[in-house]
C-alpha cells in the first residue's frame, strides 16, 4: 500500500506519468490505428482539470480516469475515441469545464460521449424511491446515440468496484446492490463474461466478507489437487490433438467464490460437495485450409473418444450462437477421478468474442455498420422505450431485467424463415414480434398446423402461423399472457385507460383493507403484501386484486405483532422489558449515523428494529438494515432477494449492520438431518439437543425408509453459533451423515 500523503508533488506527478505510459503501452499492443497525440492531449487536459482533487483512498483523482481508460483498452478492446472519453469522463461532472470546452478541444464525437457519461451519473440520488432506476433508464436512453457510453460506464463501474474497499460500509452496500441488479446482468447480456464474473464476485466479497474469505481459503487448499487432476485429465487429449497436427491451448478454469457460493446455496451442499470446481477450455488456432467449426467438432470427437460424455450436457453454440454472440461447443465428460468435468471448445476467434463481447465483433466483422445481433438488441430496447409509457421507473427496470436474463428459443414462420424469441414466449408474443398490428388483431395461432390459443407457450422448432381478424381488439388479460417486454409495453400503452382504472380500484381495496388493520399504506406494509402474493411491483398486484384473481381476506395475520410471531419468542429470562416494548414499539431508534456500521442486539428487536419476515435472519447471519417510512430499521439477510432489490432501489436508506445476541430473544430455525437408521438413534439425538441449555425443541419429524432415515428438527436458538455447535455435536453421532440448517 502506498501512503499517498507522504509523496512529494514531484513523486506524485511521476506516479501519474508512469500510469499514463502504461496506458500508452497497452494501446500500442492493440491493432488500432495509433492516435497517440489526441490521447496525450486528453490526458494532459484531464490531469490539469483534476489537479489537487483526491479519491477517498488519498490517491490523486486522475489515477481513476487513467485506470478506466486502461480497462477500456485491455478488457473491452476499444480505441482512441473511447480512451479519450474515458480519460475525460469525470471532467464535466467534477470540475468547472463544460461540454462546450470539450467539444472545442476534442470535437463533437468525444464531447457527446462525455456528455452522455455525465448525464447518467449526474442525477440526484434524492429520497425518491426510483432514483437509481430512473438513472438507469437515462443510461439506456443514451445507447442509441453511442454504444460506447454504456461500455465506458461499465469500465467506470468495474474500477469503482475494484477500489470499493476505501468506501464507507453503507455506500459499499448501495454500490454492490446496483452492481448486482444492473451492471452484472448488463455485462452478461453484452457478452462480457469476464467482467460479469468479476463484478459479481466483487459484490459478493463486500457483502459477505467472512464467507468469501472462507471460500477463498478453501480454494487455495484445494488448488494443488485441482492442478493434479487437470494435468492427468488433459494428457491423453493433448496426445491425440498433437497426432492430428492441431495447434491449441488448454486452459484450466477454476470456479469463482461467488459461483461456488451460489451452487452451495441452490443445491444445499457444503463446499466439499461442489464437484465442478474445475472446468477445461481448449482454444484451437485456425488451420488456414480448414473450417474452424469443423475443427471444433474434431476436437469434440477426440475428447469423447477418451472420456464418456454426459448424455444431456452437450451444448452446441456453434451451429446457433447465443444472442449475445457467444459461440462454443460445451461437453461434460466423466474424468479419470470419477467426477464430471466440463470442457469448452472454441476457436481463437470464438474465444475472443466470448471474453470481450461486442468489441471483438467489431474486430472480426468487416464493414462498420454490420447488423449484428447486438445492434438488433439495442434496437429492441429502444423500441420498448419509445412505445412504453411506464408509470414508474421500477416497472421499467423489471421489464428490462426480464429481457436481460431470458434465453432464447427458435421458431419458424410458415415460409420456413427462422426467428429468435425469448424463452417462454407465447403465440401472442410472436404476433407482436412480427408487427404491432398483427398483435393487436390476433385471434389465435396454428403451431405445426394445429390450432392453439393466444396463450400457447412456444417451443424451439415450432412452425407458427398467426391468425388475425379485423374485429379483434386487445383485452386486459392479454398482458398476463404475454411474456416479452415489447408486447407488454405495446399493450400497456394501448390499454392505459383501463389499466389505470383497475390499478386505482385495487389501490383503494388495499388502502381500505389496511385501514381496517390500522395500518398506513407505506412501502414497508406494501412490501409485505407483495411478498405474500409474490408480485414484483404494486401495480400488477392492484390489477390482480381488481380482477379478483387474488383477495385480501386473510391479510390480518401478515401484520401480526412481532412478539407473537411463529418464529421468534422472548426468552423467559428477560427482565422488565415489556414496558419498554409497549411504549417504544414502532418508533425509530435514536439518531442513526448512516456512515457507520450499526450494531444490533436481539434486545433491540421490537424497539426501533424489526426482523424481516421474508428471510428471517438470526444473530450471526450477515445482515443489513433498511430504514422504512416510519424510521424503523428492518433487518434483512444480506443474500435476501428482497434486500437486494431494496439496495438497488432505495440505496440511501440502507445501513451496514452487524449484531450480537444478548440472549433475550430466541429464534425458530430448522435443521435437516439424515443418516443410517439404528435403534436408539432418536434418543441419542434428543439427548444431544437437550444437553445444550441454550436450545429448546419445538418439534421433530422423522421418516425411515429402507434403513435410511431423514428428518427435520425445529428448534429455538439465540444465534448461528448455537446452530453450528449443535450441528457439530450431532455429527459426533456416528450414524448421522448430514446435519445442516435449511432456512
Ligand atoms: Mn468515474
Amino acid at each position: 500500500m502506498i501512503d499517498y500523503h507522504k509523496l512529494t508533488p514531484e513523486q506524485e506527478e511521476e506516479m501519474i506519468r508512469s500510469e499514463f505510459n502504461a496506458l500508452l503501452r497497452d494501446y500500442a499492443a492493440t491493432a488500432h490505428k495509433q492516435k497517440v497525440e489526441i490521447i496525450t492531449k486528453a490526458f494532459e487536459f484531464a490531469n490539469k482539470a483534476h489537479k489537487g482533487a483526491r479519491r477517498r483512498s488519498g490517491e490523486p483523482y486522475i489515477m481513476h480516469p487513467i485506470a478506466v481508460a486502461r480497462i477500456v483498452v485491455n478488457e473491452i478492446g476499444l480505441g482512441s475515441t473511447s480512451i479519450c472519453s474515458a480519460l475525460l469522463h469525470d471532467v464535466v461532472e467534477d470540475t468547472d469545464y463544460t461540454c462546450e470546452d470539450i467539444e472545442e478541444l476534442f470535437g463533437p464525437k468525444i464531447a457527446s460521449i462525455v456528455n452522455g457519461l455525465t448525464k447518467i451519473s449526474g442525477g440526484i440520488f434524492g429520497d425518491k424511491a426510483s432514483a437509481q432506476a430512473e438513472n438507469f433508464r437515462k443510461l439506456i436512453l443514451t445507447i442509441p446515440e453511442d454504444v460506447r457510453v454504456i461500455l465506458i460506464k461499465m469500465a467506470d463501474r468495474l474500477h469503482n468496484m475494484r477500489t470499493l474497499g476505501s468506501m464507507p460500509p453503507a455506500k459499499q452496500l448501495k454500490i454492490t446492490g446496483e452492481t448486482q441488479y444492473i451492471y452484472a446482468p448488463l455485462a452478461q447480456r453484452l457478452g462480457f463474461f469476464l467482467i460479469k464474473t468479476e463484478l459479481e464476485n466483487l459484490s459478493f466479497k463486500f457483502e459477505q466478507p467472512a464467507i468469501y474469505d472462507e471460500l477463498e481459503k478453501k480454494l487455495m487448499q484445494a488448488s494443488p489437487m485441482l492442478e493434479d487432476s487437470f494435468q492427468i485429465f488433459i494428457r491423453p487429449i493433448q496426445k491425440l490433438l498433437d497426432s492430428y497436427g492441431y495447434q491449441y491451448e488448454i486452459l484450466k478454469r477454476i470456479k469463482s467464490p461467488y459461483s461456488i457460493f451460489k451452487k452451495m446455496q441452490t443445491k444445499h451442499i457444503p463446499f466439499e460437495e461442489v464437484y465442478d470446481l474445475l472446468a477445461v477450455r481448449i482454444i484451437l488456432k485456425p488451420k488456414p485450409t480448414e473450417d474452424e467449426k469443423a475443427n471444433c467438432w474434431v476436437a469434440y470427437s477426440a475428447i469423447t473418444s477418451i472420456y464418456k460424455p454426459h448424455p444431456d450436457r452437450t451444448r452446441d453454440w456453434i451451429t446457433t450462437p447465443k444472442t449475445n454472440g457467444y459461440e462454443a461447443l460445451h461437453v461434460t465428460v466423466m474424468g479419470p477421478g470419477g467426477n464430471w468435468i466440463e470442457v469448452q471448445i472454441r476457436s481463437e476467434r470464438m474465444n475472443e468474442i466470448a471474453e470481450r463481447g461486442i468489441a471483438a465483433h467489431w474486430k472480426y466483422k468487416t464493414g462498420e455498420h454490420s447488423e449484428s445481433d447486438l445492434d438488433e438488441w439495442f434496437k429492441s430496447v429502444k423500441d420498448m422505450l419509445d412505445t412504453s409509457d411506464f408509470c414508474n421507473a421500477i416497472e421499467f427496470m423489471d421489464t428490462f431485467k426480464l429481457n436481460l436474463y431470458s434465453t432464447e428459443i427458435y421458431v419458424f414462420t410458415p415460409k420456413g424463415d427462422i426467428r429468435k424469441l425469448p424463452a417462454k414466449s407465447t403465440a401472442l408474443d410472436f404476433a407482436f414480434y412480427l408487427h404491432t398490428d398483427i398483435g393487436l388483431h390476433c385471434i389465435g395461432a396454428k403451431v405445426d398446423h394445429k390450432l392453439v390459443p393466444l396463450s400457447h407457450e412456444l417451443q424451439s422448432g415450432d412452425q407458427v402461423e398467426i391468425l388475425t381478424s379485423k374485429n379483434q381488439h386487445p383485452q386486459l388479460d392479454w398482458i398476463d399472457i404475454t411474456t416479452t417486454a415489447k408486447a407488454k409495453a405495446i399493450l400497456r400503452s394501448y390499454l392505459r385507460k383501463e389499466i389505470n382504472a383497475n390499478i386505482k380500484n385495487g389501490q383503494v381495496m388495499v388502502e381500505e383493507a389496511l385501514a381496517k388493520l390500522h395500518k398506513a399504506p407505506t412501502a414497508e406494509t406494501l412490501q409485505v403484501l407483495l411478498d405474500h402474493f409474490k408480485y414484483n411491483n404494486a401495480n400488477d398486484m392492484y390489477m390482480a386484486l381488481s380482477k379478483g384473481t387474488i383477495n385480501l381476506d386473510d391479510i390480518g395475520q401478515l401484520y401480526a405483532p412481532q412478539q407473537t410471531n411463529k418464529w421468534m419468542r422472548i426468552w423467559k429470562l428477560q427482565f422488565g422489558k415489556s414496558k419498554k416494548e409497549e411504549s417504544s414499539s414502532g418508533t425509530a431508534p435514536q439518531q442513526i449515523d448512516k456512515k457507520k456500521v450499526i450494531h444490533i442486539t436481539d434486545a433491540d428487536i421490537g424497539s426501533g428494529y424489526r426482523i424481516a419476515d421474508c428471510c428471517q435472519p438470526i444473530p450471526g447471519d450477515p445482515v443489513l438494515g433498511f430504514i422504512d417510512e416510519s424510521g424503523q430499521v428492518i433487518v434483512h439477510k444480506r443474500d435476501c432477494p428482497v434486500a437486494q432489490k431494496l439496495q438497488s432501489s432505495y440505496g440511501n436508506r440502507i445501513l451496514s449492520a452487524d449484531w450480537e445476541t444478548k440472549k433475550v430473544l430466541s429464534f425458530l430455525t430448522t435443521i435437516s438431518i439424515s443418516g443410517i437408521d439404528q435403534t436408539g438413534l432418536l434418543k441419542q439425538i434428543v439427548t444431544v439437543i437437550s444437553d445444550d441449555y441454550s436450545i429448546s425443541i419445538k418439534n421433530i419429524n422423522f421418516e425411515t425408509k429402507d434403513g435410511v432415515f431423514e428428518g427435520t428438527l425445529s428448534i429455538y436458538v439465540y444465534s448461528t453459533e448455537d446452530i453450528n455447535n449443535l450441528c457439530n455435536n450431532l455429527l459426533k453421532i456416528k450414524a448421522l451423515k448430514t446435519v445442516k440448517r435449511i432456512n
